[in-house]
Protein backbone atom coordinates (compact mmCIF):
# COMPACT_ATOMS: atom_id res chain seq x y z
CA UNK A 1 0.00 0.00 0.00
CA UNK A 2 0.64 3.57 -1.10
CA UNK A 3 -0.34 6.97 0.37
CA UNK A 4 -0.40 9.48 -3.32
CA UNK A 5 -0.93 13.07 -2.40
CA UNK A 6 -2.40 15.38 -4.91
CA UNK A 7 -3.45 12.06 -6.87
CA UNK A 8 -6.37 13.91 -8.59
CA UNK A 9 -4.41 16.47 -10.59
CA UNK A 10 -2.91 16.24 -13.80
CA UNK A 11 0.45 14.27 -12.50
CA UNK A 12 -0.62 12.57 -9.49
CA UNK A 13 -3.70 11.41 -11.91
CA UNK A 14 -2.01 9.98 -14.60
CA UNK A 15 0.21 8.47 -11.71
CA UNK A 16 -1.71 7.00 -10.09
CA UNK A 17 -3.24 5.05 -13.46
CA UNK A 18 0.21 4.13 -14.10
CA UNK A 19 0.92 2.32 -10.58
CA UNK A 20 -2.23 0.07 -10.79
CA UNK A 21 -1.27 -0.58 -14.30
CA UNK A 22 2.17 -1.75 -13.66
CA UNK A 23 0.93 -3.96 -10.37
CA UNK A 24 -1.25 -4.71 -7.68
CA UNK A 25 -0.58 -2.74 -5.00
CA UNK A 26 -3.01 -0.60 -3.66
CA UNK A 27 -3.29 3.36 -3.20
CA UNK A 28 -4.99 5.54 -1.08
CA UNK A 29 -5.34 8.45 -2.78
CA UNK A 30 -5.58 11.88 -1.21
CA UNK A 31 -6.66 14.86 -2.96
CA UNK A 32 -8.39 18.07 -1.70
CA UNK A 33 -10.32 18.56 -4.87
CA UNK A 34 -8.84 22.44 -5.60
CA UNK A 35 -9.89 23.57 -9.24
CA UNK A 36 -7.20 21.51 -10.51
CA UNK A 37 -8.02 18.23 -9.24
CA UNK A 38 -10.50 16.01 -11.18
CA UNK A 39 -11.92 12.65 -10.27
CA UNK A 40 -13.03 12.48 -14.27
CA UNK A 41 -9.08 11.87 -14.15
CA UNK A 42 -9.79 8.47 -12.04
CA UNK A 43 -12.93 7.31 -13.58
CA UNK A 44 -11.20 4.73 -15.25
CA UNK A 45 -10.17 3.01 -11.74
CA UNK A 46 -13.41 3.89 -10.43
CA UNK A 47 -14.58 0.34 -8.69
CA UNK A 48 -11.57 -0.76 -8.38
CA UNK A 49 -10.87 -2.10 -5.15
CA UNK A 50 -6.74 -1.53 -5.53
CA UNK A 51 -7.95 2.05 -5.33
CA UNK A 52 -9.75 4.31 -2.31
CA UNK A 53 -9.94 8.24 -2.88
CA UNK A 54 -10.13 10.13 0.01
CA UNK A 55 -11.32 14.16 -0.20
CA UNK A 56 -9.07 16.00 2.00
CA UNK A 57 -6.19 18.49 3.00
CA UNK A 58 -2.56 17.06 3.35
CA UNK A 59 -2.04 19.80 6.22
CA UNK A 60 -5.34 18.29 7.82
CA UNK A 61 -2.94 16.33 10.05
CA UNK A 62 -5.79 14.34 12.11
CA UNK A 63 -7.03 13.20 8.89
CA UNK A 64 -3.29 12.35 7.52
CA UNK A 65 -2.70 10.22 11.11
CA UNK A 66 -5.50 8.21 10.57
CA UNK A 67 -5.14 7.27 7.02
CA UNK A 68 -1.50 6.05 8.11
CA UNK A 69 -2.85 4.41 11.15
CA UNK A 70 -5.77 2.53 9.19
CA UNK A 71 -3.69 2.07 5.73
CA UNK A 72 0.02 0.93 7.57
CA UNK A 73 0.99 1.94 3.38
CA UNK A 74 4.92 1.44 3.17
CA UNK A 75 5.78 4.65 1.19
CA UNK A 76 4.19 8.24 0.49
CA UNK A 77 4.28 9.95 -2.40
CA UNK A 78 3.98 13.73 -2.48
CA UNK A 79 2.33 15.69 -5.50
CA UNK A 80 -0.28 17.16 -3.71
CA UNK A 81 0.77 21.67 -4.63
CA UNK A 82 -0.68 24.46 -5.84
CA UNK A 83 0.97 24.28 -9.59
CA UNK A 84 0.30 27.27 -11.09
CA UNK A 85 3.14 30.58 -11.54
CA UNK A 86 0.30 32.85 -12.84
CA UNK A 87 -2.07 32.02 -9.91
CA UNK A 88 1.16 32.55 -7.52
CA UNK A 89 1.91 35.56 -8.60
CA UNK A 90 -1.71 36.96 -8.04
CA UNK A 91 -2.67 35.42 -4.91
CA UNK A 92 -0.10 33.26 -3.71
CA UNK A 93 -1.36 32.83 0.07
CA UNK A 94 -2.32 29.16 -0.91
CA UNK A 95 0.72 28.62 -2.03
CA UNK A 96 2.21 28.77 1.29
CA UNK A 97 -0.36 26.93 2.99
CA UNK A 98 -0.46 24.23 0.86
CA UNK A 99 3.17 24.00 -0.65
CA UNK A 100 5.06 24.49 2.71
CA UNK A 101 2.78 24.39 5.16
CA UNK A 102 0.51 21.25 3.93
CA UNK A 103 3.87 19.59 3.44
CA UNK A 104 5.35 20.62 6.57
CA UNK A 105 2.41 18.90 8.65
CA UNK A 106 2.47 16.31 6.15
CA UNK A 107 6.52 15.30 6.93
CA UNK A 108 5.67 15.76 10.45
CA UNK A 109 2.71 12.90 10.14
CA UNK A 110 5.10 10.87 8.62
CA UNK A 111 8.03 11.33 11.02
CA UNK A 112 5.56 10.28 13.82
CA UNK A 113 4.53 7.19 12.10
CA UNK A 114 7.42 6.30 10.10
CA UNK A 115 9.71 6.14 13.73
CA UNK A 116 6.81 4.14 15.16
CA UNK A 117 6.91 1.24 12.58
CA UNK A 118 9.02 -1.74 13.57
CA UNK A 119 12.80 -1.95 12.45
CA UNK A 120 12.15 -3.79 8.83
CA UNK A 121 9.02 -1.63 8.04
CA UNK A 122 11.05 1.27 9.24
CA UNK A 123 14.15 0.28 7.12
CA UNK A 124 11.70 -0.11 3.61
CA UNK A 125 9.71 3.13 4.38
CA UNK A 126 10.17 6.44 1.85
CA UNK A 127 8.88 9.89 1.39
CA UNK A 128 9.17 10.49 -2.24
CA UNK A 129 8.74 14.67 -2.57
CA UNK A 130 7.62 15.77 -6.57
CA UNK A 131 8.79 18.92 -7.15
CA UNK A 132 10.26 20.76 -10.25
CA UNK A 133 13.07 22.34 -12.24
CA UNK A 134 12.06 25.55 -11.53
CA UNK A 135 13.25 25.95 -7.70
CA UNK A 136 17.00 26.74 -9.45
CA UNK A 137 15.86 29.74 -10.76
CA UNK A 138 17.19 30.64 -14.06
CA UNK A 139 19.83 30.20 -16.53
CA UNK A 140 21.55 32.27 -19.64
CA UNK A 141 21.35 31.16 -23.33
CA UNK A 142 25.04 28.97 -22.85
CA UNK A 143 24.59 28.18 -18.94
CA UNK A 144 25.12 24.19 -18.60
CA UNK A 145 21.63 22.72 -17.87
CA UNK A 146 20.50 22.37 -14.01
CA UNK A 147 22.22 19.37 -12.56
CA UNK A 148 21.31 18.27 -8.57
CA UNK A 149 24.14 20.69 -7.43
CA UNK A 150 22.44 23.78 -8.71
CA UNK A 151 22.37 26.57 -6.34
CA UNK A 152 18.32 27.27 -5.29
CA UNK A 153 17.33 30.18 -6.51
CA UNK A 154 13.66 30.22 -7.23
CA UNK A 155 11.87 33.32 -8.79
CA UNK A 156 7.86 33.19 -7.90
CA UNK A 157 5.89 32.66 -5.92
CA UNK A 158 5.20 28.97 -7.05
CA UNK A 159 9.29 28.41 -6.91
CA UNK A 160 9.80 29.85 -3.70
CA UNK A 161 6.97 28.04 -2.28
CA UNK A 162 8.23 24.79 -3.82
CA UNK A 163 11.99 25.36 -2.77
CA UNK A 164 11.13 25.81 0.77
CA UNK A 165 8.81 22.51 0.45
CA UNK A 166 12.39 20.43 -0.71
CA UNK A 167 14.04 22.31 2.52
CA UNK A 168 11.71 20.76 4.63
CA UNK A 169 12.16 17.42 3.14
CA UNK A 170 15.97 17.86 2.76
CA UNK A 171 15.66 18.79 6.64
CA UNK A 172 13.31 16.21 8.11
CA UNK A 173 15.72 13.65 6.16
CA UNK A 174 19.22 14.89 8.32
CA UNK A 175 17.62 16.14 11.25
CA UNK A 176 14.99 13.14 11.78
CA UNK A 177 16.45 10.28 9.78
CA UNK A 178 13.06 10.11 7.86
CA UNK A 179 13.72 8.51 4.36
CA UNK A 180 13.52 10.76 2.25
CA UNK A 181 13.69 11.17 -1.67
CA UNK A 182 13.05 14.24 -3.66
CA UNK A 183 12.43 14.24 -7.84
CA UNK A 184 12.57 17.71 -9.48
CA UNK A 185 11.31 17.64 -13.29
CA UNK A 186 11.04 19.44 -15.97
CA UNK A 187 7.64 20.59 -17.38
CA UNK A 188 5.33 17.75 -18.09
CA UNK A 189 2.88 17.53 -21.02
CA UNK A 190 0.03 14.76 -21.53
CA UNK A 191 -3.15 14.04 -21.18
CA UNK A 192 -5.14 15.09 -18.56
CA UNK A 193 -3.53 18.56 -18.06
CA UNK A 194 -5.79 21.24 -16.85
CA UNK A 195 -6.18 23.68 -19.64
CA UNK A 196 -4.64 26.53 -18.16
CA UNK A 197 -0.92 25.74 -18.79
CA UNK A 198 0.31 26.10 -22.13
CA UNK A 199 -0.04 22.96 -24.22
CA UNK A 200 -3.31 22.10 -23.19
CA UNK A 201 -4.52 26.06 -23.65
CA UNK A 202 -3.47 26.54 -26.42
CA UNK A 203 -5.26 23.31 -27.78
CA UNK A 204 -8.03 24.28 -26.17
CA UNK A 205 -8.29 27.27 -27.69
CA UNK A 206 -7.34 26.60 -31.24
CA UNK A 207 -9.86 24.61 -31.33
CA UNK A 208 -12.48 26.99 -29.91
CA UNK A 209 -10.88 30.15 -32.67
CA UNK A 210 -9.71 31.61 -29.35
CA UNK A 211 -6.32 33.45 -29.73
CA UNK A 212 -3.35 31.61 -28.47
CA UNK A 213 -1.66 34.08 -26.13
CA UNK A 214 2.03 33.31 -26.13
CA UNK A 215 3.68 35.40 -23.66
CA UNK A 216 6.38 38.56 -24.35
CA UNK A 217 8.47 37.21 -27.23
CA UNK A 218 7.70 33.40 -26.84
CA UNK A 219 11.14 33.07 -26.42
CA UNK A 220 11.28 31.62 -22.87
CA UNK A 221 13.05 28.15 -23.14
CA UNK A 222 11.17 24.91 -21.18
CA UNK A 223 12.51 21.31 -20.66
CA UNK A 224 9.81 19.17 -22.02
CA UNK A 225 9.06 15.59 -20.31
CA UNK A 226 5.79 13.36 -21.79
CA UNK A 227 3.71 13.05 -18.25
CA UNK A 228 4.01 8.74 -18.51
CA UNK A 229 8.02 9.12 -18.59
CA UNK A 230 7.58 11.84 -15.02
CA UNK A 231 5.73 8.41 -13.74
CA UNK A 232 8.33 6.28 -14.54
CA UNK A 233 11.05 7.74 -13.20
CA UNK A 234 9.30 8.41 -9.97
CA UNK A 235 8.20 4.99 -9.82
CA UNK A 236 11.88 3.54 -10.43
CA UNK A 237 13.71 6.59 -8.11
CA UNK A 238 10.86 5.09 -5.20
CA UNK A 239 12.43 1.67 -6.10
CA UNK A 240 15.83 2.34 -5.78
CA UNK A 241 16.69 5.67 -5.07
CA UNK A 242 18.79 6.22 -2.94
CA UNK A 243 17.74 7.57 0.55
CA UNK A 244 18.47 11.72 1.17
CA UNK A 245 18.91 12.00 -2.49
CA UNK A 246 17.49 14.16 -5.31
CA UNK A 247 17.07 12.90 -8.87
CA UNK A 248 16.67 15.82 -11.34
CA UNK A 249 14.24 14.09 -14.23
CA UNK A 250 13.89 15.81 -17.89
CA UNK A 251 13.62 14.66 -21.48
CA UNK A 252 16.62 16.43 -23.05
CA UNK A 253 13.93 18.39 -24.93
CA UNK A 254 14.61 22.05 -24.30
CA UNK A 255 12.29 24.12 -26.56
CA UNK A 256 11.02 28.25 -26.88
CA UNK A 257 7.98 28.41 -26.12
CA UNK A 258 6.64 29.83 -29.08
CA UNK A 259 8.33 26.30 -30.93
CA UNK A 260 5.52 24.59 -28.63
CA UNK A 261 2.54 26.40 -29.82
CA UNK A 262 3.94 26.35 -33.75
CA UNK A 263 4.26 22.44 -33.38
CA UNK A 264 1.17 22.32 -31.93
CA UNK A 265 -0.86 24.58 -34.53
CA UNK A 266 0.95 22.41 -37.03
CA UNK A 267 -0.39 19.56 -35.65
CA UNK A 268 -4.15 20.56 -35.53
CA UNK A 269 -4.01 21.65 -39.38
CA UNK A 270 -2.82 17.60 -39.53
CA UNK A 271 -5.05 16.41 -37.46
CA UNK A 272 -8.34 18.68 -37.61
CA UNK A 273 -7.78 21.22 -39.99
CA UNK A 274 -9.68 24.70 -39.95
CA UNK A 275 -12.84 24.95 -42.27
CA UNK A 276 -11.24 27.65 -43.75
CA UNK A 277 -8.48 25.80 -44.89
CA UNK A 278 -5.98 28.39 -43.12
CA UNK A 279 -3.42 27.33 -40.09
CA UNK A 280 -4.26 27.61 -36.79
CA UNK A 281 -0.88 29.76 -36.20
CA UNK A 282 -3.04 32.44 -37.42
CA UNK A 283 -4.95 32.56 -34.19
CA UNK A 284 -1.54 33.12 -32.12
CA UNK A 285 -0.79 36.41 -30.37
CA UNK A 286 1.74 37.86 -28.38
CA UNK A 287 0.10 39.30 -25.10
CA UNK A 288 2.60 41.32 -21.71
CA UNK A 289 5.00 39.34 -20.60
CA UNK A 290 4.17 37.60 -17.15
CA UNK A 291 6.31 39.14 -14.36
CA UNK A 292 9.73 38.11 -13.65
CA UNK A 293 9.23 35.68 -16.24
CA UNK A 294 12.43 32.60 -15.96
CA UNK A 295 14.27 33.19 -19.17
CA UNK A 296 15.43 29.27 -19.58
CA UNK A 297 14.94 26.15 -17.56
CA UNK A 298 17.37 22.82 -18.58
CA UNK A 299 17.57 19.36 -16.89
CA UNK A 300 20.98 17.32 -16.75
CA UNK A 301 19.03 14.41 -15.95
CA UNK A 302 22.66 12.26 -16.04
CA UNK A 303 21.99 11.31 -12.78
CA UNK A 304 18.93 9.31 -12.58
CA UNK A 305 19.91 7.49 -16.01
CA UNK A 306 23.27 6.64 -14.80
CA UNK A 307 22.26 5.37 -10.98
CA UNK A 308 18.89 4.05 -11.78
CA UNK A 309 18.74 3.40 -15.57
CA UNK A 310 15.65 5.11 -16.06
CA UNK A 311 15.11 7.08 -19.42
CA UNK A 312 12.33 8.48 -21.16
CA UNK A 313 10.03 6.50 -23.59
CA UNK A 314 8.45 8.70 -25.71
CA UNK A 315 10.80 11.59 -27.64
CA UNK A 316 8.92 15.24 -27.75
CA UNK A 317 7.74 14.27 -31.23
CA UNK A 318 5.60 11.04 -30.24
CA UNK A 319 4.36 12.59 -27.11
CA UNK A 320 3.35 16.18 -28.69
CA UNK A 321 1.34 14.19 -31.37
CA UNK A 322 -0.12 11.52 -28.76
CA UNK A 323 -1.47 14.38 -26.45
CA UNK A 324 -2.89 16.38 -29.14
CA UNK A 325 -4.66 13.12 -30.41
CA UNK A 326 -5.45 12.98 -26.75
CA UNK A 327 -7.19 16.49 -26.28
CA UNK A 328 -9.21 15.28 -29.92
CA UNK A 329 -10.39 12.66 -28.37
CA UNK A 330 -11.48 13.40 -24.99
CA UNK A 331 -13.68 16.47 -25.55
CA UNK A 332 -16.04 15.47 -22.54
CA UNK A 333 -13.10 15.90 -20.44
CA UNK A 334 -12.16 19.21 -21.79
CA UNK A 335 -15.86 20.86 -21.38
CA UNK A 336 -16.28 19.12 -17.94
CA UNK A 337 -13.01 21.44 -16.61
CA UNK A 338 -14.68 24.22 -18.39
CA UNK A 339 -17.99 24.81 -18.19
CA UNK A 340 -18.09 23.70 -13.80
CA UNK A 341 -20.21 20.52 -14.96
CA UNK A 342 -17.69 18.76 -13.55
CA UNK A 343 -18.30 20.80 -10.13
CA UNK A 344 -21.81 19.71 -9.88
CA UNK A 345 -20.53 16.32 -10.87
CA UNK A 346 -18.58 16.46 -8.06
CA UNK A 347 -21.18 17.96 -5.52
CA UNK A 348 -23.60 15.08 -7.20
CA UNK A 349 -20.67 11.93 -6.40
CA UNK A 350 -20.91 13.10 -2.71
CA UNK A 351 -24.72 13.25 -2.67
CA UNK A 352 -24.87 9.63 -3.58
CA UNK A 353 -22.29 8.13 -1.18
P1 LIG B 1 -2.06 20.02 -10.42
O1 LIG B 1 -2.31 21.43 -10.01
O2 LIG B 1 -2.62 19.51 -11.69
O3 LIG B 1 -2.56 19.04 -9.27
C1 LIG B 1 -2.38 19.29 -7.91
C2 LIG B 1 -3.33 18.39 -7.13
O4 LIG B 1 -3.10 18.62 -5.74
C3 LIG B 1 -4.79 18.70 -7.41
O5 LIG B 1 -5.50 17.49 -7.60
C4 LIG B 1 -5.26 19.40 -6.14
O6 LIG B 1 -6.63 19.17 -5.85
C5 LIG B 1 -4.35 18.76 -5.09
N1 LIG B 1 -4.15 19.61 -3.91
C6 LIG B 1 -3.88 20.95 -3.89
N2 LIG B 1 -3.78 21.37 -2.62
C7 LIG B 1 -3.95 20.27 -1.83
C8 LIG B 1 -3.92 20.05 -0.42
N3 LIG B 1 -3.70 21.06 0.44
N4 LIG B 1 -4.14 18.80 0.05
C9 LIG B 1 -4.39 17.78 -0.80
N5 LIG B 1 -4.43 17.93 -2.14
C10 LIG B 1 -4.21 19.16 -2.65
O7 LIG B 1 -0.47 19.86 -10.38
P2 LIG B 1 0.47 18.91 -11.25
O8 LIG B 1 0.87 19.63 -12.46
O9 LIG B 1 -0.15 17.57 -11.34
O10 LIG B 1 1.75 18.84 -10.30
C11 LIG B 1 1.86 17.83 -9.29
C12 LIG B 1 3.17 18.03 -8.55
O11 LIG B 1 4.26 17.95 -9.46
C13 LIG B 1 3.28 19.40 -7.88
O12 LIG B 1 3.91 19.23 -6.64
C14 LIG B 1 4.16 20.21 -8.83
O13 LIG B 1 4.90 21.18 -8.13
C15 LIG B 1 5.06 19.11 -9.38
N6 LIG B 1 5.60 19.36 -10.72
C16 LIG B 1 4.76 19.71 -11.76
C17 LIG B 1 5.28 19.89 -13.03
C18 LIG B 1 4.39 20.21 -14.20
O14 LIG B 1 4.91 20.46 -15.30
N7 LIG B 1 3.08 20.19 -14.08
C19 LIG B 1 6.64 19.73 -13.24
C20 LIG B 1 7.47 19.38 -12.18
C21 LIG B 1 6.92 19.18 -10.91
Amino acid sequence: MILVTGGAGFIGANFVLDWLAHGDEPVVNLDKLTYAGNLHNLQSVQGDTRHLFVQGDIGDTALVERLLAEHRPRAIVNFAAESHVDRSIHGPEDFIQTNVVGTFRLLEAARHYWQALPATDKEAFRFLHVSTDEVYGTLAPSDPAFTEAHNYEPNSPYSASKAASDHLVRAWHHTYGLPVLTTNCSNNYGPLHFPEKLIPLMIVNALAGKSLPVYGDGMQVRDWLYVKDHCSAIRRVLQAGRVGQTYNVGGWNEKPNIDIVKTVCALLDELRPRSDGHSYAQQITYVQDRPGHDRRYAIDARKIERELGWTPAETFDTGIRKTVQWYLDNPGWVANVQTGAYRDWVAKQYEAA
